[in-house]
């Protein structure tokens, strides 16, 4: 016979059946299964019994009837209750009053239904008022169970019975229904019977409707759309738990209330909550009544404070994490009504992992895996203080809420479309663009703004998609708010904003605030963060570097645990105003000499540059590009050029001759380095094979900015990266250059330099024919913004503005390839790499850079390809830094 119904004594049985704690939270639902484990513990918990998720799904399959025997095994499990209570269900004279609440595998709040106070009828109620010496107490539960009843049970409509109660209180002169008189509730009593012609007196049909009502709110449109939203499979079924009810409105000596074991804010390592004297639990949540916080209770109510003390930490260790649990005390003795794993900030999640770790209820590999990537990433971020949007909710200010697809706090004046936000940016304001959605035309709206708030739009919608990709703080989505475009304002219900007006948002929470939030920034040397990332340190074999163009940059990134720069994108320093003009007289010389001379006079600058880096990294590799961008990218565009020319021929004179001449010949020059497909043009190493004369006077640059930077007692470590090869025979080429270079410039200086020169694997040729070019490189890396662009064969610019978001929108392809890694197309080349770069030099070091190198799931792609490392901005060093321990202790695991 099937065990449809355990008591919350019968949990090590249930354990026995089905194995492990995973299986028996699937069988009793989370609630049943942590308040039978509570009561294995010995924690007082009203006594009560679970009727299993299979007995759900047995009554679902069969159309709506109760398995066989089940409404006995309920009758037995009961009368064990009442055994343990001492009370008996349906007895007037020592009633026992029983709770029904759902309770699923996964917590889905609000979504399933609960029937209270079951067991009253009119007998019941009367003697019930004499027992408890409370009258009030005993009609005020009876008048909630019709209620309740009628609504959760029956399917009436809510709004009868609310308008029975505001009647009697507008009649009596009260504000709240706690103040309704006892004459006036058993008034209310009969009207809501009246109202209920369907409610059973008899306790055990109240009983089984209440059940049955609970396996069909499984299967409600509100619990199946939640399921859809979160993922959560739909055949697992809900388990119902059967409780006695406990009391905290019984009069003095009763208070009810919530406590989390430690602060879910800070992560403070000391019970934290709230209750109220003479109130049942959801007067605590409801907020009408202002609560108590829960140390108070250790003056008020010393015996119950200590128990739950004690009771706080007992679970803690159970469950080896922080505990957010319910309690009631009736007549001073307490009981714990629920238990859970509380929710928290991420800076008190990662506070909570390290002390758990540190007290030694968790290992430190575990406290690790306690803390994800993105909760690394508030630390990244402003954010607004918890006391600033905790004081705007009190006062009113919180506008709306919405999803939460990019972190950080943001503050800025509403502007409604992009140009305006463009033009306010422009004139020093802050600005929030607020669109309806956003397309490819507010892009540059979005970059000017601090923030993007929609109406509409999901987690891969265009605005955050684009949000994420550039670090902007999003919240989109939100339904109830009402943007009138031609009206310049935005609503929600009666609170209406005015363009220019400002608003705050916490795209970390999803929250959006009337009015300007003071933001901090968090503390990235947090002591707790610093202990976790060491930690990480420890479990993770990739290594972490950072993208950096000057030494600034790798000073931040040494300080977020960088170990080494992983690229440094040298035309960057190119194109720094000063040296923008030489770079340009280098790129329109007429012959090699001339633009020698040019180059002559960068070099210097480009030195004192790698010194830098060489410096602030010393003992740690610093990969260095070859120049990689096409060379009109340093030139002015032909439009601008032509307007030059046509200012110029206004006013004709003979020093302007020359300078109209100077203008003809940059157009010249323009056009003729133009491509149509400037991407796939004449960039990255294949400028080094036209033009010998730029990779020499780099290699020159950075040998002796080595050289420099070890008589002043560094220990640099470059490494010389050629971009965008395709073939062995150019890193050949363009390696012979480096080599004479450095080997001439060593032997000038009499210093030896430990360098490398590897190359960048960015197209699919280079890939496929790894093996033949690790002949020549000594490292590989691979960058895969190009190398995305170049497998897809969609362009890194453009692909975003036109198509591919609406391929992420319907699915076509599962995220944007740009942001994560493709593992199957890009993955599969990385794979045919590094065996072909490793077979043909053993132990080859390979690493990624790229966009990628931040994203944890493309992290842990890197880490199951088996690359040495991966080279992100310096912020997101830490977010790597952690997904790299998770790939290791996942993949040991
Ligand atoms: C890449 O292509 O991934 C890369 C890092 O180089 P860039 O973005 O400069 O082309
Ligand atoms: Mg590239």
């Amino acid at each position: 016979m099937t065990k449809w119904v355990y008591t919350f004594d019968e949990v090590s049985e249930a354990e026995a059946l089905v194995g492990d704690w995973e299986n028996v939270r699937g069988l009793l639902g989370g609630k049943g299964a942590n308040l039978a484990d509570m009561t294995r513990l010995g924690v007082p918990v009203p006594p009560g019994f679970t009727i299993t998720t299979v007995a759900c799904n047995a009554y679902t399959d069969a159309g709506g009837v109760v398995p066989d025997g089940m409404w006995d095994q309920v009758s037995t499990a009961l009368t064990s209750v009442e055994e343990k209570t001492g009370k008996t269900f349906g007895d007037p004279k020592n009633p026992l009053l029983l709770s029904c609440r759902s309770g699923a595998k996964f917590s889905m709040p609000g979504m399933m239904d609960t029937v209270l106070d079951i067991g009253l009828n009119h007998e019941v109620a009367a003697e019930l008022a004499v027992s408890s010496g409370d009258p009030h107490f005993a009609y005020d539960s009876y008048r909630r169970l019709i209620q309740m009843f009628g609504s959760v049970v029956l399917g009436n409509p809510d709004e009868p019975y609310e308008e029975i109660l505001e009647e009697f209180r507008e009649k009596t002169g009260v504000a709240t229904d706690a103040e309704l008189s006892t004459d006036s509730l058993k008034e209310i009593v009969e009207r809501f019977l009246a109202i209920t012609p369907r409610f059973p007196s008899d306790p055990v049909e109240q009983l089984k409707l209440a059940v049955e009502a609970v396996f069909k709110s499984w299967s409600g449109k509100r619990a199946v759309d939640y399921r859809n939203a979160s993922n959560i499979p739909h055949d697992l079924g809900t388990a119902v738990n059967v409780q006695t009810m406990v009391f905290g409105n019984l009069g003095e000596g009763c208070l009810t209330g919530v406590a989390m074991s430690r602060n879910g804010a800070t992560g403070e390592n000391h019970i934290e909550g709230d209750y109220l004297f003479n109130a049942q639990g959801e007067d605590v949540v409801a907020g009408i009544r202002a609560t108590i916080p829960v140390a108070q209770m250790a003056t008020d109510m010393p015996h119950a404070y200590e128990e739950l003390q004690a009771i706080s930490d007992q679970l803690e260790n159970h469950y080896r994490d922080m505990q957010d649990m319910e309690f009631t005390v009736e007549n001073k003795k307490l009981w714990l009504l629920q238990t859970r794993d509380g929710k928290r900030t991420a800076q008190a999640a990662v506070r909570i992992a390290v002390e758990l770790a540190d007290e030694g209820l968790i290992s430190k590999e575990e406290a690790v895996m306690r803390v994800t990537p993105d909760q690394i990433d508030f630390f990244l971020h402003p954010q607004f203080s918890i006391e600033s949007r905790k004081e705007a909710k009190a006062a009113g200010n919180l506008l709306a809420e919405g999803l939460n697809v990019s972190p950080g706090a943001a503050v800025g004046k509403v502007a409604f479309d992009a140009d305006t936000a463009v033009a306010w940016a422009d004139a020093g304001e802050k600005v929030m663009l607020v669109r309806p959605e956003t397309k490819p035309d507010d892009v540059h709206g979005m970059l000017a703004a601090e923030g993007i708030v929609t109406s509409r739009g999901g987690r891969t919608s265009h605005a955050a998609l684009v949000a994420r990709q550039f670090g902007k703080p999003a919240v989109v989505g939100i339904a109830e708010l009402d943007i009138d475009l031609e009206g310049r304002s935005m609503a929600v219900g009666e609170r209406v904003i005015a363009e220019g007006e400002y608003v705050s948002i916490e795209g970390t929470s999803g929250e959006v605030f009337v009015g300007q939030l003071p933001t901090v920034i968090p503390d990235i040397n947090d002591k707790w963060l610093s202990k976790l990332l060491g930690w990480a340190d420890e479990f993770r074999r990739l290594r972490v570097l950072a993208n950096a163009d000057y030494p600034v940059d790798a000073l931040r990134a040494l300080e977020y645990g960088a170990q080494g720069i992983g690229l440094c994108r040298t035309e960057h320093m190119f194109f720094e105003a000063e040296r923008l003009p030489t770079v340009q007289k280098m790129i329109l010389s007429d012959t090699t000499e001339e633009r020698q001379k040019y180059l002559d006079i960068l070099r210097p600058m480009q030195r004192e540059d790698f010194r830098g880096l060489f410096e602030a990294m010393s003992g740690l590799p610093v990969i260095i590009r070859m120049i990689d961008p096409p060379l009109h990218e340093f030139l002015p565009a032909h439009e601008e050029l032509e307007d030059e020319l046509k200012d110029l021929r206004k006013d004709r004179s003979v020093w302007q001759d020359a300078a109209v001449k100077e203008v003809e010949k940059v157009i010249a020059r323009v056009d003729d380095l133009h491509e149509e497909n400037p991407m796939l043009g004449f960039r990255g190493v294949r400028l080094g094979i036209l033009m010998p004369e730029i990779p020499r006077m780099q290699a020159r640059a950075i040998i002796e900015a080595a050289c420099d930077a070890k008589e002043n007692g560094f220990d640099p470590k470059p490494e010389i990266m050629i971009p965008v090869s395709i073939h062995v025979k150019e890193i050949e080429r363009v390696k012979a250059i480096i080599v004479k270079a450095a080997e001439e410039i060593m032997e000038r200086r009499g210093i030896t330099v430990d360098y490398q020169v590897g190359t960048m694997v960015e197209t699919p040729r280079a890939a496929l024919t790894a093996g033949p070019l690790a002949r020549e490189a000594e490292f590989f890396s691979f960058g895969t913004n190009d190398l995305t662009q170049t497998t897809f064969a969609i362009s890194r610019d453009d692909a975003e503005k036109s198509f591919l978001v609406k391929y992420v929108e319907e699915g076509i392809l599962p995220v944007n390839p740009f942001q994560t890694l493709d593992r199957l197309g890009v993955g599969g080349l990385i794979k045919i790499a590094v065996d072909g770069g490793r077979t043909q030099r053993p132990g080859m070091e390979i690493g990624m850079w790229g966009e990628h190198g931040g994203d944890p799931e493309s992290v842990a792609l890197c880490h199951e390809l088996g690359l040495d490392y991966v080279s992100c901005s310096p912020f997101r060093v830490p977010v790597a830094r952690l997904a790299a321990a998770h790939a290791a202790i996942n993949d040991a695991g």
